[in-house]
């Protein structure tokens, strides 16, 4: 099937619910747009395993605070089309912001805690307008399975917080983070840096790697873990460090002195005015290592 381009919920109602009654599989991906190789990654997936396999492009207002860069977010809705035709995908979703959230539009959808650490905390609002537009995707394109990428890992354990709390009929799977060949995980608004922005972001995967470096030699001690990831950045005039914080898994929580159990390390900070997030997730060999994330995050 060719790709569909609708941006109406109307179009996408005439269209998934028959094909949903005919016992099909809706695999969804939900994108901000700008999409890359990351983005790809998630519609080759929803690809292998479902039989439709629906895209949303939507740069979501409700997940903005005022000062950010909603207007300025990259808007590159031909090329995205062209990767979404070279991966499969039968529909894409390009709404309005009216389409998503009609006039009069009042409710919201808060999942505590999760979302009021790490980037809930600089970004306050952020993980509402997240779980609500997500929430309302959920109900535009009724997903047997929905994929989102550990680059973004809060949102992915935000999302599945609401899932299980509410009862939705839909799995939420993770996919692992894409990464260029100098290393940085890709992200729509590396569009931004510079090349000296560019360079001086590299030592973000470089510290992140130290710490797994660290926990995969044996270290369990919190600080130890975290001390030369945090030298490394502070050498970086140019970044501007919000977090880089070690949390558990699947809930957030601080860790003591000493790791014990599921967790991962957080970064998110400015070069120049882009702001980058990545993570490492540091699960032992004794608990499964990496194979076993899936089992720790949800
Ligand atoms: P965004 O368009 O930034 O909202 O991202 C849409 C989805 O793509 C989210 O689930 C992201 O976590 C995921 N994603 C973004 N960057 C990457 C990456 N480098 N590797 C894998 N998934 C990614």
């Amino acid at each position: 099937m060719s790709l569909l381009v609708f941006q109406s919920v109307q179009e996408i109602k005439n269209h998934l619910p028959g094909l949903k009654s005919l016992g099909k599989t809706i695999g969804f991906v939900p994108t901000m747009g700008a999409l890359h190789e990351g983005h790809a990654s998630l519609l080759r997936a929803a690809r292998r395993e479902n039989d439709i396999v629906v895209l949303s492009i939507f740069v979501n207002p409700t997940q903005f605070g005022a000062n950010e860069d909603l207007t300025k977010y990259p808007r590159t809705l031909e090329k995205d089309l062209e990767i979404a035709r070279s991966a499969g995908v039968d529909i894409a979703f390009v709404p309005t912001p009216e389409e998503v959230f009609p006039k009069g539009w009042r409710s919201y959808i808060e999942i505590e805690e999760l979302s009021s650490v790490l980037c809930g905390k600089f970004r306050p609002g952020h993980f509402r307008g997240v779980a609500t537009v997500v929430y309302r995707l959920f109900q535009i394109t009724i997903p047997t399975r929905a994929y989102f990428g550990r680059k973004d890992l809060q949102q992915v354990l935000v999302l599945k917080r609401m899932v299980q709390d509410l009862g939705l009929p839909v799995t939420v799977l993770s996919c692992k983070t894409l990464t260029d060949p100098d290393g940085l995980a890709m992200s729509s608004r590396n569009l931004f840096l510079s090349s000296e922005e560019r360079k001086t972001s590299l030592v973000i995967p470089r510290a992140l790697d130290s710490v797994v470096e660290k926990f995969h030699l044996g270290v369990v001690d919190h600080l130890d873990l975290i001390a030369k990831a945090k030298v490394e950045m502070a050498k970086e005039s140019e970044l501007k460090m919000q977090y880089l914080e070690i949390r558990s898994l699947p809930n957030l929580e601080k860790v003591g002195s000493k790791l014990v159990g599921p967790a991962a390390v957080f970064f998110a900070g400015f070069v120049g005015n882009t702001r980058l997030i990545d993570n490492r997730i540091l699960i032992s060999d004794s608990l499964g290592g990496d194979s076993a994330i899936d089992s720790f995050i949800f």
